[in-house]
């Protein structure tokens, strides 16, 4: 059974008032479906809408127009009070600059968000997740007592607090290097085949790509093509021929006449 676990339909996403020289449509009437328990690596040229398809169907963003489902659940009918119980108990998100913050510890950064949301977390539950990521021995450490690809890991363990059903990360190995970055994306493959989860991952890599069981290519806002069992070779080969076809942002109307 295909049950899509985040569900795109024609989601399109402007920046500025739509009047002015400097709109923008960051996302152009986009249709996706994430099938529960997949890995999907979205790729494309710089600023071509990754971000924020990652905003919008995580309920970080609203789109302009469109449908946007986590479930069964329609996130451009909440409030922005259920926006956030869904953002909170869901959906979890990691940045490529991890967003931990500095000076509380590793457990109490992974607590943070059920402290944030009233509730008591076990200290059980905590060495879980922190033992999933590998770091039951730096519960105590402090994120700049860290490396990189450990910070990420803590991140990854606060974002799995809560058993979320659906995972983004935009870019999350993008402050790594190759060996640490290879840990992160095991991680996240785990979550996948191991846990059942959803995730989405932005990334510019080809190899970090080849994790996931699909990859998106977006274009000037757009779904440009897909590419199915990603090999690192099949995905490079793909991005080589999207750049040598045309040079990316060329808008035939915005040409001088
Ligand atoms: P990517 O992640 O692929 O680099 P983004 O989703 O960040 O692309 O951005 C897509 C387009 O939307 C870009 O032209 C960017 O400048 C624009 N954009 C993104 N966020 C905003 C914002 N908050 N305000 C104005 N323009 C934005
Ligand atoms: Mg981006």
């Amino acid at each position: 059974m295909n049950i899509d676990a985040i569900q795109l339909r024609s989601v399109t996403r402007k920046f500025g008032t739509g009047r002015t020289e400097e709109a923008v449509t960051a996302l152009d009437s986009v249709t996706l479906g994430f099938p529960r328990g997949t890995f999907t690596a979205v790729m494309g040229p710089s600023g071509s809408g990754k971000s924020t398809l990652l905003q919008c169907a995580a309920g970080l963003e609203r789109p302009t127009s469109g449908s946007v489902r986590i479930g069964g659940t329609e996130l451009t009918a909440l409030s922005e009070r259920g926006l956030t119980l869904l953002r909170r108990d869901r959906v979890g998100f990691v940045f490529q600059a991890f967003n931990l913050l500095p000076s509380l510890t590793a457990e109490q950064n992974v607590a943070l968000p059920l402290r944030l949301a009233g509730r008591r977390p076990a200290k059980s539950r905590i060495r879980e997740v922190l033992t999933q990521v590998g770091l039951a021995d730096r519960a105590r450490h402090r994120p700049p007592e860290l490396s990189g690809g450990q910070q990420q890991r803590v991140a990854l363990a606060r974002a799995l607090i809560t058993r979320p059903e659906v995972l983004f990360a935009d870019e999350p190995t993008g402050a790594l290097d190759s060996r640490t970055g290879h840990e992160v994306l095991r991680l996240l493959r785990a979550m996948v085949d191991t846990d059942g989860r959803t995730v989405v991952m932005v990334t510019h890599d080809p190899v970090a790509a080849s994790y996931a069981d699909r990859v998106v290519l977006l274009v000037d806002g757009r779904v440009h093509d897909e590419v199915a069992a990603p090999s690192a070779q099949t995905v490079a080969a793909r991005l080589a021929t999207l750049e040598t076809a045309r040079p990316i942002n060329f808008r035939p109307e915005s040409a001088p006449c």
